[in-house]
């Protein structure tokens, strides 16, 4: 015999942009999915420095829509470009 008894369980059912706030769920998948806890197609920079290092004890987590995640990936591609440069790569 199952005994039953009705449960609230908190999911995730959007998550945002912490850059410009929108949402990085496609809106058809959003109106069809009640909870997004699997979700993960959308952009994150994720970092956790740990013992040793200077930000010892930091975490960093921002969550991007496809936008913002490609404006900041050209960034890196520059900052990559003027790091091979200074260091006489061509
Ligand atoms: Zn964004």
């Amino acid at each position: 015999m199952q005994r039953t008894e009705q449960k609230t369980v908190d999911g995730v059912t959007d998550i945002l942009c912490d850059i410009c706030g929108t949402s990085v769920v496609p809106s058809a998948l959003r109106a069809h999915q009640d909870n997004l806890d699997e979700f993960i197609d959308y952009g994150v920079l994720q970092a956790s420095f740990g013992y040793g290092s200077a930000q010892d004890g930091t975490s960093v987590h921002v969550d991007l829509c496809e936008p913002c995640f490609m404006q900041l990936n050209e960034h890196v591609a520059v900052l990559k470009s003027a790091h091979e440069k200074s260091k006489g790569h061509p």
